[in-house]
């Protein structure tokens, strides 16, 4: 029986942000950017309290949660911590399936543990999480990667919850369909105006209407209601970025015309995402002027995306935020790439509707 363990963080930029700062405990931290289209990229529990939410403007956060403290975020120091929880997993499983910088999937299948060895195996894991960072974890246990992320996502923060095989028909039965991979805001609302509103009612609903709103996606449906889901856990590491870049015919001098080869870079970008079933929270713009210094901006994005039409924005943005811009100044090469990337994202964490 293949055994697969999720790992997920408890709002870890904002969790990170609280170790850092003894005094930012028990308080609201709201983390992301503040200006203009800012956004909250993380928000640790007491903000979420008050209502705030990733992907939320910066603005509403503050408005909810006047009292919190809005910090920028400090990706070089996640990424170190991430790289201590990293090391954690790679001690206990053989194959690693990085999500993100706090989550992943160890597939520990090769111990033939029993269902109590599992449990047993997942809070171990979860102490040594907490020993090594002073972070808390969420994990979710069970016989594949589908289940394994819905108990993890089931009692967080600093949640364990093992699915094991007899469970898995009325652990899942009662969840509203949104909780299942791959069903976003749109479709949870085709299935619930057919009056389809939790997974035990799309286990029994007849195939033939799923097909019908569907089409070949509910296929996947009847299997993820049922709990199956056979996708093997990818060893190694997480592709880390994917960017088309391109040196301009002749130098350029206004910004506006960068912005139809931006679109376009963007739309390859996308296409590449698409292509390897990959989403990427983080854009970035690459610029090199005529004197060939090299300049980099990014932004983290409050969730995950495809959409050549965000990236394209996101970029665009950038570059108009860019506060060295001057005129007489030439652009060489422009750049749009993207990072943050993974191949499945929780899908509350979505930002745009897929397009098919
Ligand atoms: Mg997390």
């Amino acid at each position: 029986m293949r055994a697969v363990i999720h790992v997920d963080m408890d709002a870890f930029y904002a969790s990170v942000e609280q170790l850092d700062h003894p005094d930012l405990r028990g308080r609201p931290v709201m983390v992301g950017g503040r200006s203009g289209r800012g956004v909250v990229a993380a928000a640790s529990y007491e903000a979420r309290q008050y209502g705030v939410r990733s992907a939320m403007p910066a603005a509403r956060a503050c408005k909810l949660c006047p009292h919190g403290v809005f910090l920028p975020a400090r990706f070089d120091r996640y990424r170190a911590v991430s790289g201590a929880v990293f090391s954690v997993f790679h001690r206990y499983a053989e194959a690693v399936e990085g999500l993100s910088l706090d989550e992943a999937y160890l597939d520990v299948s090769a111990d033939g543990l029993d269902p109590r060895g599992l449990l047993a195996l997942g809070r171990r894991i979860k102490l040594e999480v907490a020993e090594q960072t002073g972070l808390t974890a969420s994990v979710g246990m069970a016989e594949n990667k589908m289940l394994a992320k819905i108990a993890s996502d089931y009692d967080k923060p600093d949640g364990l919850i093992l699915i094991s095989r007899d469970r898995v028909r009325s652990f899942l039965d009662p969840l509203p369909v949104r909780r299942l991979p791959g069903i976003g805001q749109r479709g949870a609302q085709r299935l619930n105006d057919a009056g389809i509103l939790t997974v035990g009612q799309l286990r029994t609903t007849a195939p033939d209407l799923l097909y019908a709103l569907f089409g070949t996606q509910a296929i996947e449906l009847m299997d993820h209601a049922r709990g199956i889901d056979e996708r093997p856990v990818r060893r190694g590491r997480l592709r880390r970025s994917i960017s088309q870049e391109n040196t301009l015919a002749s130098d350029v001098h206004a910004l506006d015309e960068l912005k139809p080869l931006i679109e376009r870079q963007a739309a390859d970008v996308a296409a590449s995402l698409r292509q390897r079933a990959l989403f990427a929270r983080t854009v970035i713009l690459k610029l090199r002027s005529s004197g060939f210094s090299t300049i980099t901006r990014s932004e983290s994005l409050p969730g995950y995306t495809r959409s050549a039409r965000r990236i394209a924005d996101t970029a665009w943005g950038l570059l108009r935020n860019w506060s060295d811009w001057r005129s007489g100044f030439s652009i060489r090469l422009v750049g749009v790439g993207v990072s943050g990337l993974s191949h499945s994202p929780d899908p509350t964490s979505l930002l745009d509707e897929e397009q098919v």
